[in-house]
């Protein structure tokens, strides 16, 4: 949903972050191996940022999410960071970081959606969060309580989705 939110703005999507101008890092703050590559993973593009086209660096995802405040103080290579519940303002945080005029409100949108995940499979969101608490378990702090999509968006999502696959 994020990338459609580029997209509505005109932005060019690239594949090799060597050619993008703002590089925007979707972490995992789960499992400590997944936390240890979204952490890599930043470490690795602010490096790219001292060399290449970068000029923000922009951190977002469940990592950001669970650990924002630590990360702001152990990362300052990152430009922004955007936890989950700043999502609904993610244009407007971005806009400003980069400095361009907001001319309409621009909001996530699972309608818009631009899929990565190749021409054959996407992937479709029916619910967010979790209500259980498991003991063992972080997604019910990182994600919030078990919230279902309506049906009818998920069904309206699913048909879009089926007609654009191949
Ligand atoms: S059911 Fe338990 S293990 Fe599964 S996401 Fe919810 S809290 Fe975590």
């Amino acid at each position: 949903m994020c990338i459609g939110v580029f997209k509505k703005e005109n932005f060019e999507i690239v594949n090799n972050p060597k050619d993008a101008e703002i590089i925007i890092i979707n972490t995992c703050g789960f499992i400590e191996s997944a936390k240890e590559e979204a952490i890599n993973c930043i470490l690795e593009m602010a490096e790219l940022k001292q060399t290449a086209n970068c000029k923000y660096l922009i951190a977002m995802g469940c990592l950001v999410q669970r650990y924002k405040d630590d990360l702001i103080k152990a990362l300052p290579e990152v430009d922004l960071f955007l936890s989950i519940d700043e999502y609904d303002n993610l244009w407007e945080k971005v806009a400003k970081l980069i400095k361009v005029e907001i001319k309409s409100k621009n909001t996530l949108d699972y309608m818009d959606r631009i899929i990565s995940t190749g021409n054959a499979t996407a992937y479709l969101k029916i619910a967010e969060g979790c209500s259980n608490r498991c003991t063992y378990c972080a997604i019910p702090y990182i994600r919030g309580p078990f919230v279902s999509r309506k049906m009818e968006d998920i069904l309206e999502e699913a048909k879009k989705l089926a007609s654009s696959r191949n």
